[in-house]
């Protein structure tokens, strides 16, 4: 397919979710138009674990030398004040954006699709796809139209804005993300370790990238944030507070990445010729590390559907099928993230809890989307108090 007038569908986004799906959708035999306002590979606010779901969607597209290219987490040491845990945490594996994003966008590329970047498209009120080339504003929009349109441009993505069936509803006190990676320093957690630390402001995850680069992630609360002076201060003010000064050095002078509120949902995921999937179709927070996974499992889960709707068959199934899907991790992303919110309270309960044989792990593998730690089980230990 050469021309972006013949695609049967446009997927607008070419994270985890949008390139997952025009993998799929290309392997089904599929004209595919997959876009990105972005060139690659490009910053993102991530923690970079995968969970299980998300290598077992690798694992099902033949797909699994992506996330082999990862280093398998082991433990979790979770930091708040002076009190540390450490947890047994068998299952994901520790990833760069640009490996697992590129992977995927070059796996869609191999199936047949066709992709573009520096794009930003919009999806207009009667389901025709405005696109820009953002390196030739003098070209001036394109408008196609296409059977299906698959929107997966993420929590920042504005594509549905002229959508009034897809509005946002975003929590009103909501912690935003803010992510940068940086260069490796001596107390960076070893490679297998992700290091979380949470205050009252929000809470950091850090991790050594398969490259040896580190990668820190965060969820902040907006108001403490900026009482603090900004992001880059109040991560360095975790670092500081978890006995890292060379990371809270870096910290500071890092360029540091942010997201909008993270907490939302949408008022539909289909409508029309449109479906949306991954981050466009709604968040809750990021503690848990499954939002790549969650987008790519919605994908493949929705490819059919938009088969379907290629042959002029309705979306809206995909508001109940989407429900379904992301119902019960949800419920159990709101739970954790709101633990997190009392970070000493849920330190000392984790402590109690790691002591229980065979708990720590649990506990671990539940917060990762995992229900039971994996065959290299790890034996808890005791938990680690500092002070
Ligand atoms: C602090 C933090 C830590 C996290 N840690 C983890 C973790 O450890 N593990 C995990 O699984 N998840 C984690 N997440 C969540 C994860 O980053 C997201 O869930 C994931 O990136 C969602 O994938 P996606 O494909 O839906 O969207 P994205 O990866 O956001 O991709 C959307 C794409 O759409 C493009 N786009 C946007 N608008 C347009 C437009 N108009 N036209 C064309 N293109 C457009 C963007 O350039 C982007 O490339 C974390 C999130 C945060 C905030």
């Amino acid at each position: 397919m050469n021309s972006t007038e013949a695609s049967e569908v446009v997927v607008i986004g070419a994270g985890p979710a949008g390139s997952t799906m025009a993998c799929a959708l290309a392997r089904r035999g599929r004209r595919v138009l997959l876009v990105d306002r972005g060139s690659f590979p490009r910053a993102k606010v991530c923690g970079c674990c995968l969970a299980p779901t998300g290598q077992r969607v690798l694992q099902d597209l033949g797909l699994d030398a992506i996330a082999g290219q990862g280093i398998p987490l082991t433990t979790a040491v979770i930091r708040s004040g002076t009190r540390r845990t450490r947890l047994g945490f068998a299952g994901s594996v520790v990833l760069s954006r640009t490996v697992l994003d590129m992977g995927l966008i070059d796996a869609a590329k191999d199936a047949g699709a066709v992709f573009k970047s520096r794009t930003r498209a919009r999806v207009t009120a009667n389901d025709r796809v405005i696109l820009e080339d953002l390196d030739r504003p003098d070209l001036g929009p394109t408008t196609i139209q296409s059977p299906a349109i698959v929107v997966a441009d993420g929590i920042g993505g504005r594509a549905l804005d002229d959508r009034a069936e897809f509005t946002w509803k975003i929590r009103r006190r909501n912690r935003f993300g803010v992510g940068t990676v940086i260069d490796p320093t001596c107390d960076a957690p070893p490679l297998g370790e992700l290091m979380m630390i949470a205050n009252r402001t929000g809470y950091l995850g850090v991790v050594t990238l398969e490259d040896g680069q580190v990668d820190l992630a965060a969820a902040l609360h907006a108001g403490r944030t900026r009482a603090i002076g900004g992001p880059a201060r109040a991560c360095a003010i975790l670092l500081e507070q978890a006995d890292c000064p060379a990371l809270a050095a870096a910290a500071r002078e890092a360029r540091w990445h942010g997201t909008p509120g993270l907490t939302r949902s949408r008022r539909s995921v289909a409508e029309g010729r449109v479906l949306c999937i991954g981050d466009a179709s709604g968040y809750v927070e990021p503690f848990t590390g499954e939002g790549m996974s969650w987008g790519m499992l919605a994908a493949v889960t929705a490819a059919p559907l938009v088969d379907s709707l290629i042959e002029g068959a309705a979306t809206t199934a995909w508001n109940q099928v989407h429900h379904q899907l992301l119902k019960a991790r949800q419920r159990r992303c709101r739970a954790i993230s709101l633990a997190m919110r009392f970070p000493s309270l849920s330190l000392a309960a984790m402590s109690v809890f790691n002591r229980l044989p065979g708990l720590g792990p649990r506990l671990a593998g539940l917060a990762s989307g995992h229900s039971t730690a994996g065959p290299e089980r790890i034996k808890p230990r005791k938990p680690e108090v500092i002070a």
